[in-house]
């Protein structure tokens, strides 16, 4: 089968070659036909050496598509249902799950070292114990979460990354107060759906930064109330904060240099949301003083901080009910044949989110 594969972290292009196997089959697993498959910033980071993931490897963690078949002991699931692939499954029986912090849950990170394919050259990693850039991949069940049959493959993509992780870090970790003033900090899909939870939220001042002109273009369409490149950021926060900061800041971008800006932005008081995935040798400074005096609050939001099928759920109930658009959060949709044109335009900030179709 068809699959898109990193072969040295480092390397900016994909090669999709058609001698691919997803291995791993068994009891406890499922086998997926991926359908949609969309493109992720923590896809780039990965081959770029930024996240830690080991090489050759597929890219790709946020999928949607049907199960091929179940192996021994999956009741929940049967050939034929439409699935969300989550990356980060959770296991329900760990300490961070009965707490109800599911996406702290690590059991899906306990077959990482595992390879999830093979070709004829040897083992090939899966990105985040997934990887789906690809026509099938073998899973363990429960990171095959089933979809109402009204949503399309497309949309269920989103919901299983960036839109769950950014509409989460709104809606759960920051839990945005109604008529509050809020920044978000890189405008992706992710940082989008930010704005789109503040929104709902009922924030009273949204602004976007972004240094690309499409993206705060789009940040005003989808519930922005004024968008800035980071230069004008300073002059945002004195026009629309009197200088004091934000309520909220959003740090969608994963770097020490934005989450530094992000910390200087919020007001006293204030609370700095770190949504980006950063790197391990990437360090934020902060002087005690600060620290203790001006009281800010730092909340670190992983896979939107919440729990992860709740999460999923409200997003579709959501997206029904015409209150987030996620629709238009797709700019772009190609074929897996067009995947390194798709990595060049998100690179360039030319997408919010791409759909490879499968
Ligand atoms: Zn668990
Ligand atoms: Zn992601």
């Amino acid at each position: 089968m068809r699959a898109a594969v990193l072969h040295e972290i480092g390397q900016e292009k994909l090669e999709v070659l058609d001698d691919v196997e997803a291995v791993g089959f068994g009891p406890g697993r499922v086998r997926i036909r991926v359908r949609a498959t969309g493109l992720c910033h923590s896809d780039l980071s990965a081959m770029a050496g930024v996240l830690p993931q080991p090489a050759p490897f597929v890219p790709g963690h946020e999928g949607a598509g049907e199960i091929l078949e179940v192996g021994e002991g999956v009741s929940h699931l049967k050939a034929g249902d439409r699935v969300v692939v989550c990356w980060l499954p959770a296991c329900g029986a760990c300490p961070a799950c009965k707490r109800g912090q599911t996406e702290l849950c690590l059991a899906g990170f306990m077959n990482a070292g595992t390879p999830n394919f093979r070709r004829p050259g040897g083992d090939v990693f899966g990105f985040a114990g997934t990887g789906t850039f690809t026509e099938e991949v073998v899973v363990d069940a429960g990171c095959a979460v089933p979809i109402p049959d009204d949503v399309p493959f497309d949309i269920a993509a989103l919901i299983g990354c960036g839109v769950t992780t950014g509409l989460g870090a709104a809606l759960n970790t920051a839990d945005v107060e109604a008529g509050s003033s809020v920044a978000v900090i890189g405008c992706g899909g992710v940082g989008i759906s930010a704005i789109q939870g503040a929104r709902l939220k009922g924030a009273a001042e949204i602004v976007a930064v972004d240094p690309v002109a499409s993206r705060r273009e789009a940040a005003l369409e989808f519930g922005a109330t004024r968008a800035v490149s980071p230069d004008e950021l300073a002059d945002a926060k004195q026009q629309v904060t009197a200088g004091e900061g934000f309520d909220y800041v959003f740090e969608v971008v994963g770097k020490s240099a934005t989450a530094r800006t992000a910390y200087e932005t919020t007001r006293r008081g204030g609370t700095l949301v770190v949504v980006g995935a950063g790197a391990m040798d990437d360090f934020l400074q902060l002087n005690m003083f600060e620290l203790f005096f001006d009281e800010k609050r730092i909340l670190p939001s992983m896979y939107g901080g919440g729990d992860v099928l709740r999460s999923y759920e409200r997003t579709i109930a959501l997206w029904r009910a015409g209150r987030v658009d996620l629709d238009r959060l797709i700019t772009h949709r190609v074929p897996l044949s067009e995947i390194n044109e798709a990595l060049d335009q998100m690179r360039t900030g030319a997408s919010l989110r791409t759909c490879i179709e499968i």
